[in-house]
């Protein structure tokens, strides 16, 4: 355990009465985070709100390994809050970097026609057609807001193409200009050094993730020396509007600048002081933004944390704009499971938006705050979800019961709500499990899925779908963009007479025996005790007995007998758990496919 956990510490000159640090025990990593960053914060800007920062690149769809990003300084600005300080977590759109490349089947964009924008700031790339909005970085940036919102983040989004354009970082540019030749020495203890190999090392789906990190990861450009010197600044071409130019000259006394455009020949002299159009390289640009905006927490991907990497760089550099390095834990990549076979409209990539067709918000930030960020972890797509949910719903019950651990439940208030309320739930949150199967089976028909659902617990019926919402709506999006078509539930229309005619005297005594107790047990729970029960009552032991008092063979018995259920109804060895596949095909169905 850390030691800062174990302190109590009365944050200096606030009123405000922490909201859960009672509860919570401040025993998880978010607290002793959220300890050291209230900390530097009042060293660094006594009585100033605390700011964290994110920074994300929307040069195409919003990779959701780059959740991180945004949720470890989101979970900590929220404790800080939740603690009575004000936070500003900034998100900072690097939308005025350079348009790399035409990301591979986009909608609405022919990649061809789009490379011709190749080199211009994002914000000057059209969007997709049909979009909605008025340029390419935008119309990315404005999926990836709708799920923050829905996520509960909040947040200052920073266009840098408006900071950079209206002239805001005129001082800090004009800073790095003059000492352009400090800084190329801090980058010249590195240009000799070897690139780090490791990236080539990396797992195949991390390589993935990486190259669509934000943030300039994948250019970490740090300018360069023409035949007039090294400068740490590229102007945007007065003609083209590419970023592929050279500075000639330049004089300190007068800020004149002149350059050329390698693409299209254009040439122009321009007064620093007042021009607009061109940003500070990546390696600069960043840790002037920590010194501009005072940033005390901003962790960065492992990309950007080995020796020579522009975090590394950025901490030698910052001194130069009178500012510190912030706190930058290095986070783990996040994998994707059951994402890589599923074709994705958006160019295959999937977003936060699409774990948040499938998951309720509250489970996606439970498995972030649950994890240190030097732990990775994998967000499921496939089969997995539902044993997440399982083990999600028994948390659930235990923080309910008062029965959790201190880290448990702190993972799990970060999880269901924010400093500014709970996150809106799912008024009966029924198994996903269940829920899944049902969707599954009821292929889209709702009043069929109410019926089931009902009959799941009768004394007390769904009154309408609506209360299992949308923890039901995610459950069927899961199963009908995620669950590959030979794994779906097809319940057969006739009986299957022939293995019907083949069945032994004590097969055909088990459909009897389940045939007769299905009025009297038809509820999820009456359903488990009878598919249970018939091999123990046929094997002569009482339908409640206990495993301790039965022999093994009865495990085999069972196995059998399930088998047969779910060859008799959907032709295959396996299926959704039976009482749930019983209550979906209905009484009168099941009766006439096992035989009666
Ligand atoms: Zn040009």
């Amino acid at each position: 355990m850390h030691p800062s956990a174990l302190t109590v510490r009365l944050p200096l000159g606030k009123k405000d009465v922490p909201i859960v640090a009672q509860s919570t025990e401040t025993t998880d990593w978010v607290s002793r985070f959220a300890d050291d960053v209230i900390e530097e914060s009042e060293r660094r800007a006594p009585g100033k709100p605390v700011v964290v920062a994110s920074g994300l690149s929307p040069s195409g769809p919003i990779h959701l390994g780059n959740l991180r990003e945004v949720m470890t300084p989101h979970l900590v600005a929220d404790e800080i809050r939740r603690r009575g300080y004000q936070v500003r977590h900034l998100i900072s759109w690097d939308d005025y970097d350079r348009y790399r490349k035409v990301p591979k089947g986009i909608a609405g964009v022919d990649e061809e026609a789009w490379a011709a924008h190749i080199g211009k700031p994002l914000t000057s790339v059209p969007a997709p057609e049909g979009s909605a909005y008025p340029n390419w970085a935008e119309h990315f940036k404005a999926a990836m807001i709708e799920s923050l919102a829905e996520l509960g983040v909040e947040f200052d989004g920073i266009s840098q193409t408006e900071q950079y354009t209206s002239g805001a970082y005129r001082e800090q540019i004009l800073h790095a200009m003059k000492h352009r030749n400090d800084i190329d020495a801090v980058l010249a203890q590195y240009r000799t050094k070897k690139a780090p190999a490791k990236k080539s090392q990396k797992p195949v789906d991390e390589a993935e993730l990486e190259a669509a990190e934000g943030s300039g990861a994948a250019g970490e450009d740090d300018g360069s020396a023409g035949s007039a010197g090294y400068f740490p600044y590229k102007p945007y071409c007065g003609n083209c509007e590419k970023d592929l130019t050279t500075v000639t000259s330049y004089a300190d006394e007068t800020t004149e600048l002149s350059y050329t455009c390698n693409e299209c020949g254009f040439a122009e002299t321009v007064r620093l002081n007042e021009f607009n159009r061109g940003k500070l390289v990546w390696k600069v640009d960043w840790p002037m933004r920590w010194a501009y905006e005072g940033v005390i927490f901003e962790p960065s991907g492992v990309d950007h944390s080995s020796p020579g990497s522009s975090f590394q760089v950025g901490g030698q550099i910052v001194g130069i704009f009178g500012g510190k390095q912030p706190i930058g834990p290095m986070y783990a990549f996040v994998g994707i499971s059951g994402m890589a076979k599923m074709s994705s409209s958006r160019g295959g990539v999937p977003t936060p938006a699409d774990a948040l067709q499938i998951m309720e918000p509250q489970l996606l930030r439970w498995l972030y705050a649950r994890r240190r960020p030097n732990q990775s972890f994998k967000i499921a797509f496939d089969q997995e979800i539902q044993r997440l949910y399982d083990e999600w719903d028994k948390l659930d019950a235990k923080v309910a019961d008062g029965s959790a651990l201190p880290a448990d439940i702190a993972a799990h208030s970060r999880a269901v709500r924010t400093a500014s309320g709970e996150l809106p739930r799912t008024p009966r949150p029924m198994p996903y499990r269940t829920l899944a199967s049902v969707a599954d089976i009821t292929a889209g028909h709702e009043d069929q899925a109410l019926r089931i659902l009902s009959d799941l617990d009768p004394a007390n019926p769904l009154g309408s779908l609506d209360e299992a919402r949308p923890r039901y709506d995610k459950a069927v999006a899961w199963i009908n963009t995620h669950v590959p078509a030979d794994q779906r539930t097809i319940v057969r229309s006739e009986p299957d007479a022939e293995l019907l005619k083949s069945l032994d005297e004590t097969s055909q005594q088990s459909l009897r025996l389940l045939l007769d107790g299905l009025d009297s047990h038809w509820s999820l729970d009456g359903l488990t005790h009878l598919v249970y029960g018939v091999p123990k009552v046929q094997a002569g032991f009482p339908a409640d007995a206990t495993p301790k008092e039965l022999p093994p063979e009865i495990k085999t018995a069972q196995r059998s007998f399930f088998a047969l259920l779910y060859h008799l109804l959907v032709g295959r060895d396996t299926g959704p758990r039976l009482p749930t596949l019983l209550l979906a095909v209905g009484q009168e169905r099941v009766r006439s496919l096992l035989g009666e």
